[in-house]
């Protein structure tokens, strides 16, 4: 007998205020679709303690620190070291989110950067994946990431991935990981399924992103964990696999980068 899928919603961001009438609800949906594992990702440090709190309440849910490029110049001050010293704690898995996001320009472009930077610094010293945030801003990203990598390699995911072919050609190059997101799913996104086609196997991980970016037949809609089966469906049928092909293979990937977080699964 074969198991059911364990799937890991690598991304998501469980703390928002879109959840707070039914977060019981939510962990228990995504475990009944084989979502066994959530990281909710940071966008403040200073929030902190909201996704420590959740970490507490759900034994399979973990958390990342640090800034997302849209906050960076609410918090621009925060140093390396003290990224270090908060991802000291039992559940804090990963460093970010952190990049550049260009779409919505929140945030100067050299506070962005500099705040990116630093947490590329806290990456490269506690061996934690970097969750980078790349929109619009393939070619500063390029820069930065060989740029960085020359100092000392580091582990990082490309999330949510939507850029061009080539940034993600060069985060495979630089050792890095990309995940896919229900945009994967969407029919006008032939290219981003072109592109998940030739990422090795061995470098890929699936999200959500909720509560955005809801996989059909959900979009439009608030999204959540439990979709992310929707999209492992879709890279699946990319891959040339099944269900259990790319749960086997995401979660394995999953694994191997987010090196704190036990592996809850069967020895087979
Ligand atoms: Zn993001
Ligand atoms: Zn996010």
């Amino acid at each position: 007998m074969t198991s059911e899928p364990f799937l890991v919603d690598s991304h998501c961001h469980l703390d928002f205020a879109e959840f707070d009438e039914e977060r019981d609800d939510l962990v228990a949906r995504a475990a009944a679709n084989g979502v066994g594992l959530m990281v909710t990702i940071s966008t403040y440090v200073s929030k902190l303690p909201n996704l420590v709190a959740l970490t507490e309440r759900y034994p399979n849910v973990y958390a990342s620190v640090g800034t997302h490029p849209l906050n960076a110049a609410d918090e621009p001050d925060i140093a390396t070291s003290e990224l270090v010293r908060l991802s000291a704690g039992p559940r804090i898995v990963a460093i970010g989110e952190a990049g550049l996001d260009y779409f919505y320009d929140r945030a100067p472009r050299d506070v962005q950067a500099t705040v990116f930077r630093r947490q590329i610094a806290a990456a490269r010293e506690t061996g934690l994946p970097l969750v980078i945030h790349a929109r619009a801003a393939d070619d500063d990203m390029e820069t930065i990431l060989r740029e960085e990598t020359v100092e000392g390699a580091f582990p990082f995911i490309l999330h949510c991935f939507s850029s061009g072919r080539r940034l993600a050609e060069v985060g495979v190059e630089l050792g890095g990981y990309v995940s896919f997101s229900g945009i994967l799913t969407f029919n006008k996104s032939q290219e981003i399924r072109d592109i998940a086609a030739d990422v090795p196997m061995e470098r890929l991980l699936v999200e959500t992103d909720a509560p955005y970016l809801a996989p059909p037949p959900f979009r439009g809609k608030r999204n959540e964990p439990a979709y992310v089966r929707h999209t492992a469906e879709v890279l699946a049928s990319v891959k040339g696999t099944d269900l259990a092909g790319i749960a086997q293979a995401t979660s394995d990937n999953f694994f191997r980068l987010f090196r704190k977080v036990p592996d809850p699964r069967p020895v087979s």
